[in-house]
């Protein structure tokens, strides 16, 4: 008989689980309670992404003077933007659909519990089926934190999901939180027109980013006039019902005294995983005290019949990796490239924020090298010289490469400018391949071509 894979939630994790695990002969079976293509097609990155491109191209438009172009930038027509995200999404849904359907995977519209270490229940419209499985991958994903300081509303006071679009288009807002959804949220709103304030509560916008990274973007954001309160933690985020106030401002208040008034506030402070109302303990699952699941370089948790990837295991909170991880678990379950060299390296995972510039990293950061003693190699190029950057009128950025100076080995880089989240790929390909910086020199690239600069700073 067919190994029984049930998977709990199809977002990227649990879709590339089914789809390779189906291939390889087991019996497939994915719940999803929502849209099959998760958070992560609903309700977050394809979403912001395809909102951070309307407004990307309204921000481009207002700064491409000397192109030769009439300067025309239209206002926002929500109805064509709300109709786009909607089609873009479910053309991915129906391509996710279609190629699990492809694969005979069973897909089942319902909400998942674990009932025991070998059987879950399914609510679905229809009443409640028992399913029994051999092996299974806990993959429902996560959700905005909200603190206990503040009621989001979705109308003035929003989470990341309230955006895509807002009710009303913000005149002013304030962005909680300055890690990578936070700065994406500034980006988006700003080029939408809204006057932005940012409350970052370190020093830098982007803590975990290389310092030369986040402050090209804090340069970018004072030109545009996003406000940066720095050192600030926000307490408080409260509609001003008082007096004559109509609720139509909203009040952010901070841990040092300072407070601001915007029209929209939106909270970016990170996530927490679903697996609350999950039963994970009549699984015998073990959770930590955050509520993820912790697994080991296979993706397996405290059962060793049961799985967790994506968001909930805690790792990095990217699509790329969910999905990833979900080819993992697949080929382990099926005894495929069971070796410790097809283990996930996490430190090798590319990522990017799409703000304007773009910013792209990937492997070891110069600061890390630094502060953990290792020797390393770092070239940098502007794209200041780049034709390609000159012709596109966006000559902003750099790209850096981080090296081994005794092998030449590529262990890291970062790109920021126009397109570095495509860009990346190569470093990203280099430091997984464990290539030398010779080898991107030594590539027959493009001309004029904005990776050009990836093989100057390689040399
Ligand atoms: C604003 C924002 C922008 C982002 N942009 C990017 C980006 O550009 N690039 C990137 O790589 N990452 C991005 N991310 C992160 C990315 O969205 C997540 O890392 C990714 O969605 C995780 O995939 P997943 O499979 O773990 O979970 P999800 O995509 O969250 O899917 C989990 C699914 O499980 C379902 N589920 C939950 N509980 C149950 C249950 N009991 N029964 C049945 N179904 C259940 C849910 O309905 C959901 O569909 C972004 C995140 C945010 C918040």
């Amino acid at each position: 008989m067919a190994t029984r894979f049930l998977i709990i939630g199809g977002g990227p994790a649990g879709n590339t689980a089914a789809t390779y695990a189906a291939r390889l002969g087991a019996d497939v079976t994915v719940v999803e309670r929502d849209i099959v293509g998760g958070a992560a097609h609903l309700l977050d990155c394809i979403p912001s992404k395809t909102m951070i491109a309307t407004g990307g191209a309204m921000s481009f438009l207002r700064r491409s003077t000397g192109m030769g172009l009439e300067q025309a930038v239209a206002g926002v027509d929500t109805e064509a933007l709300t109709s786009r995200i909607e089609g873009i999404k479910s053309h991915l849904q129906r391509g996710t659909t279609e190629l699990l359907e492809s694969q005979g995977v069973r897909m089942i519209r319902g909400t998942a519990r674990f009932t025991s270490p070998h059987t879950a229940a399914v609510v679905t419209l229809e009443g409640t089926e028992t399913l029994e499985f051999d092996h299974a991958l806990v993959a429902t994903g996560s959700r905005p934190r909200i603190p206990e300081w503040c009621s989001p509303d979705g109308d003035r006071i929003l989470t990341t999901r309230d955006c895509y679009p807002p009710k009303e288009f913000p005149k002013s807002v304030t962005v909680v939180g300055s890690g990578v959804t936070g700065v994406e949220f500034v980006h988006m709103f700003s080029s939408f027109g809204a006057d932005v304030t940012l409350v970052v509560s370190r020093q830098q916008v982007l803590p975990s980013k290389d310092p030369e990274v986040a402050a090209v973007l804090e340069e970018d954001f004072l030109r545009r006039g996003v406000k940066l309160l720095k050192g600030a933690r926000a307490t408080a985020i409260e509609r001003d019902f008082d007096g004559e106030a109509t609720g139509d401002t909203v009040v952010v208040r901070c841990d040092d005294g300072r407070v601001v008034r915007s029209t929209h506030a939106v909270l970016a402070i990170g996530s927490i995983p679903n697996t609350s109302e999950l039963g994970l303990d009549a699984a015998g699952v073990e959770v930590d005290a955050g509520g993820y699941v912790p697994i080991d370089h296979n993706c397996v948790t405290n059962q060793p019949h049961i799985y967790a990837a994506g968001d909930v295991s805690g790792k990095l909170p990217l699509s790329s990796v969910a999905s990833m991880q979900g080819r993992k678990v697949a080929e382990r379950m099926m005894g495929l490239h069971a070796g410790p060299h097809r283990h996930l390296d996490y430190d090798k995972a590319a990522s990017a924020i799409f703000t304007e510039p773009e910013i792209a990293d990937v492997g070891l950061a110069e600061a890390e090298a630094f502060a953990s003693g290792r020797k390393i190699r770092v070239t940098k190029v502007p794209f200041s010289g780049n034709p390609k950057a000159l012709i596109n009128s966006y000559p902003q950025g750099f790209v850096k490469i981080v090296s081994d100076p005794a092998t030449g080995v590529v262990l890291g880089g970062s790109i920021v400018g126009r397109h570095a989240a495509e860009l990346i790929s190569v470093i990203a390909l280099a430091v997984t391949a464990n290539l030398k910086v010779t080898d991107i020199v030594e590539s027959l690239l493009v001309h004029p071509a904005l990776s050009e600069a990836l093989a100057e700073a390689a040399e």
